[in-house]
């Protein structure tokens, strides 16, 4: 009897059109899929009602085949959803393919003019793969893998990456955490509301002959009752460096609490109320104010960040994947970083 049912549901399908309420084979094989990995492929991955965050699984379980997964990412946008003919300007057609790991393609051969031209685009034009040799799910699964903070050599080994596209591929996500926070970061402070701020070395400090020392100073701060922060690699802490970052980053009115360092001495004549802990004699001033939090932030980094060998230039990018995780640390980290990657590389027609 079920047989048979099936059989007839299956005819009607191939029929088409017979019932508004029937899914399409690609849809019951999803939702069959879905049931035997335990996780639900249906919505987006924002509005997964079985657990809250992200697991292993649930990406593997969008990665069984090529149909599924490059669905799964146009429906997400992280490639285009349809893409215009470079020669006519008119929708090109998604092609299977078996050339090119991805499974599929864009491709045009309309006639113009008695002419037929043949143009051909790749899937991942514009998007988040397109600098890669790797597999569109070697991609993700790399993604994944930095999101949960696996180290660099862990996530070559288990992808079989060289040298270069491992750092490479470090890299881009850092760089997606740095643009993610230009774009997204909020001023700290408002009148009554306490700022402290510290300026911190980090890295391995070796005196070498000639006096060659190491490392980088850091300048931050830290919302007392919030998660808000800024860090800035600076080559100097005198006033001169300190005080436009603090006018950028803080709010005026603000309560600001640090240390005794000299180039803080003019914070009330540029709008701030100005409260200082002398740790030469305190911890904790009369009034109760103090700086452990933004210690303990520098704590925290100094674990987090490379202790040696970063170059300069490179140093500003891990500060900004610090900043990142510890902004989005209760969050679904592989969620967001997908939005930022969204919103940075954001795959058009035509991009
Ligand atoms: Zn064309």
């Amino acid at each position: 009897m079920e047989d048979k049912g099936i059989q007839v549901a299956i005819g009607l399908k191939r029929q088409q059109k017979v019932s508004t309420v029937s899914q399409s084979p690609l849809e019951a094989l999803k939702e069959e899929r879905a049931t035997q990995c335990g996780s639900s492929l249906r919505g987006s991955y924002g509005r997964n009602c079985e657990h809250k965050k992200w697991r292993y699984d649930d990406l593997v379980a969008r990665m069984q085949d090529k149909e599924m997964l490059v669905d799964w990412l146009m429906a997400e946008g992280l490639i285009a959803g349809g893409r215009l003919c470079p020669l006519c300007n008119e929708k090109m057609t998604l092609t299977k393919c078996e050339d090119r790991s991805d499974g599929w393609k864009w491709g045009c051969r309309r006639q113009e003019n008695n002419k037929r031209h043949k143009t051909e685009i790749s899937i991942r034009k514009g998007s988040w793969f397109e600098k890669s040799k790797m597999t569109l799910e070697e991609v993700l699964k790399l993604t994944y893998w930095w999101c949960q903070d696996l180290d660099q050599a862990q996530i070559k080994h288990e992808l079989g990456l060289g040298e270069s596209t491992g750092v490479d591929w470090d890299s881009f996500c850092r760089e997606v955490c740095e643009i993610s926070l230009l774009e997204n970061s909020e001023i700290l402070g408002e009148e009554g509301k306490i700022v402290q701020i510290d300026e911190s070395k980090f890295g391995k400090r070796k005196y070498h002959r000639g006096h060659h020392v190491e490392g980088q100073w850091v300048f931050g701060g830290i919302e007392q009752d919030s998660r808000k922060c800024f860090l800035v690699a600076v080559e100097k802490r005198d006033e001169g460096t300190l005080l436009p970052i603090i006018q950028k980053w803080i709010a005026p009115g603000t309560i600001i609490v640090s240390d005794c360092w000299k180039a803080y001495c003019n914070l009330e004549n540029h709008g701030y109320e100005h409260r200082t802990v002398n740790h030469s004699v305190e911890f904790v001033n009369e009034d109760g104010d103090n700086t452990n939090k933004i210690e303990g932030h520098w704590r925290h980094a100094k674990c987090k960040l490379p202790k040696f060998g970063v170059r300069k230039h490179l140093f500003s990018t891990y500060l900004a994947e610090f900043i990142w995780r510890y902004t989005h640390r209760n969050e679904d980290l592989f969620e967001v970083f997908l939005k930022d990657v969204k919103q940075i590389y954001a795959p058009t027609m035509v991009n």
